[in-house]
């Protein structure tokens, strides 16, 4: 089993791409990805119609999709609040995104705040750009908001993206409620992470169609043990999104 937590689906006006359903369905079967966390692109020209497609593509493949919301915080919050309600309560969503780069937002500014108090109210995931972006995208800005917002879980993605990967693991360490999701960085930091947290501190995205068997290949490189692989590939995804069905909840850590 194997959950991707990281795919866009739609079009991007900041980076200037787009995804189509068929490429999210195709990149999953063609690579044994039994369940995708898909979200809309930063720069989706209406993030509230592609939380709608994302909702429609789970529903039409057996929910092997579930959706992660992100909308520009940069705007009313009430209507921010109302829109990320709507995906969660009406749509089955299952976290939110803080996007560092492509919505400009820094994470302790008081427009990430809504981002994180609208979480923490519904019970949700926070998943932030890290990486590529900086200063906004400094994964230590985020010790700051993990401690003030415990109970949420706090998905770093791209983990710091080989820009900063030892701040991702520094952070995480002093915090339980991050995880990070390491698509992009090198698969010798990739393994450094596993080992410097556990296996269930870890788990696997992708971000792109053409990213996923690389990621794959990451990971075969760095020889995972089963242990790992279960928890990286589903487990840690599993637990941190609470997801209904994945691999054995028991599974030991296996790590530090
Ligand atoms: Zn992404």
């Amino acid at each position: 089993m194997i959950v991707d937590s990281h795919f866009h689906l739609g079009s991007c006006r900041v980076f200037g791409r787009t995804v189509t359903r068929d490429q999210v369905v195709h990149a999953m079967d063609g690579n044994g990805i039994e369940k995708a966390i898909v979200q809309p692109f930063p720069g989706a020209p209406d993030a509230v119609q592609v939380h709608n497609e994302i909702a429609a593509l789970g529903d039409s493949i057996g929910s092997r999709v579930l959706g992660l919301a992100s909308v520009n915080p940069h705007m009313d919050h009430a209507k921010y609040q109302a829109e990320i309600r709507r995906c969660v309560d009406d749509l089955g969503f299952v976290g939110v995104k803080l996007h560092t780069l492509g919505h400009a937002v820094h994470p302790v500014s008081d427009d990430a705040l809504v981002v994180f108090e609208t979480a923490a109210a519904l019970g949700i995931v926070v998943m932030v750009h890290t990486g590529p972006g900086m200063p906004f995208a400094d994964p230590t800005h985020l010790l700051e908001r993990a401690r003030q917002f415990p109970d949420t879980p706090i998905v770093l993605a791209h983990a710091g993206a080989s820009a900063s990967p030892g701040s991702a693991i520094a952070v995480a360490k002093q915090c339980d409620n991050i995880y990070l999701e390491p698509s992009w960085c090198k698969a010798t930091e990739v393994r450094a992470m596993i080992n410097a947290l556990g296996p269930d501190r870890v788990l696997f995205g992708t971000d792109t169609p053409e990213n996923v068997r690389v990621e794959l290949a990451k990971y075969e490189e760095i020889r995972l043990t089963e242990v790992e692989a279960a928890w990286v590939f589903g487990g840690t995804a599993t637990a941190v999104f609470g997801l209904r069905s994945g691999v054995d909840a028991e599974l030991p850590r296996g790590g530090a």
